[in-house]
């Protein structure tokens, strides 16, 4: 008998007590509970491990806290462009959307491909066609979200010191130089014993326009099978793209027998840190086991097994 649960995470990275107020956290730690408490009552009366997922994300996306749908970054343009995906571990169905600015809630676009297309990923076009919420892409900003832009943008042609250590100059760099991510995602199991998972995000603060990270890559930010695991990622969308990493928790899970606790710590501690890629990941497995690693000072997460209290956290 499984033991069906919900996990989600809303981003990685250089989270630190001090720079976070109380009224915040507190802002933070409500909402992941009351996210947590939607999912935990879907599979509670049977509902599906993809239903489960789409509404955490759909939720995360509406709450304008978090990197994904309203409260999005901004791209390096003052514009947003929207990733996401979602993957059924029961038949390995998969959808994608990515770049796009006028669809309110990514994850339920990344659904559609995947229920009503014969195809995997889609950039706008797909949308206009299912019905789907659109809205004005100003509906994703909010003034944090712009403040964090101009910060990122004053620290732009500052000096860094690059992979060797050598003085450099930063020009134009791509990503938030505070490295605070909000990118959203979800796993769950449910009472028939699937896995699904689901990853949502307006990307990297201060990213080129046009510049897709790992969120909408199956595979890479977001992977689910029944037979092992079922994964969302956040972090460096570049290095998580390079180490197919939601994929090869899978692997080494299916391959060289490794427990979902080793393989998560193998991919984030020993694959990821090496290409400099921060962040971590969220995993449950056929068995119910869940699996939260990450190598940045911190990450939002919280998780609820039905009929127990949501846990959420943030911090080492
Ligand atoms: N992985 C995301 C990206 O690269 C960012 C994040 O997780 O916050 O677009």
């Amino acid at each position: 008998m499984v033991k069906p649960v919900i996990v989600i995470h809303v981003g990685a990275g250089a989270l630190t007590r001090s720079a976070m107020s109380a009224e915040k956290e507190q802002a933070y730690r409500e909402a992941l509970k009351a996210i947590v408490a939607s999912s935990q009552q879907i599979l509670s009366q049977s509902g599906s491990a993809l239903d489960a997922v789409t509404e955490a994300v759909r939720l995360l996306e509406e709450c304008p806290l978090f990197n994904a749908g309203h409260g999005s970054v901004f791209t390096h343009d003052e514009t947003h462009e929207l990733d996401a995906s979602i993957m059924d571990g029961r038949t390995r169905d998969a959808g994608a959307i990515s770049c796009v600015s006028h669809i309110r809630n990514p994850v339920l676009a990344a659904r559609a491909v995947m229920e009503q297309s014969q195809h995997v990923m889609f950039t706008a076009a797909f949308a206009r066609k299912q019905g789907l919420g659109m809205v004005e892409p100003d509906f994703f900003s909010t003034d944090a979200r712009r403040e964090q832009l101009h910060h990122a943008q004053a620290g732009e042609g500052r000096v860094v010191l690059d992979h060797d250590g050598r003085r450099d100059v930063a020009q134009g760099d791509p990503i938030d130089p505070e490295r605070k991510y909000g990118t959203v995602g979800a796993v769950a199991l449910d009472s028939a014993g699937n896995l699904a998972a689901a990853t949502s995000t307006g990307g990297m603060t201060n990213k080129q326009a046009g510049r897709v990270g790992d969120s909408p890559i199956v595979g890479a930010g977001c992977y689910a099978n029944k037979n092992t695991v079922a994964v969302s990622c956040t972090g460096t969308g570049e290095v998580f793209i390079r180490c197919v990493a939601a994929y090869d928790v899978s692997a080494l899970m299916d391959y060289a027998g490794l427990t979902l606790e080793q393989a998560g710590e193998r991919v984030v501690m020993e694959k990821l840190l090496p290409l400099d890629g921060s962040g971590g990941l969220i995993a449950v497995d056929k068995a119910g086991n869940i699996a939260l690693p990450f190598n940045s000072e911190g990450m939002y997460r919280g998780y609820g097994y039905v009929g127990q209290a949501p846990w959420v956290g943030i911090y080492r």
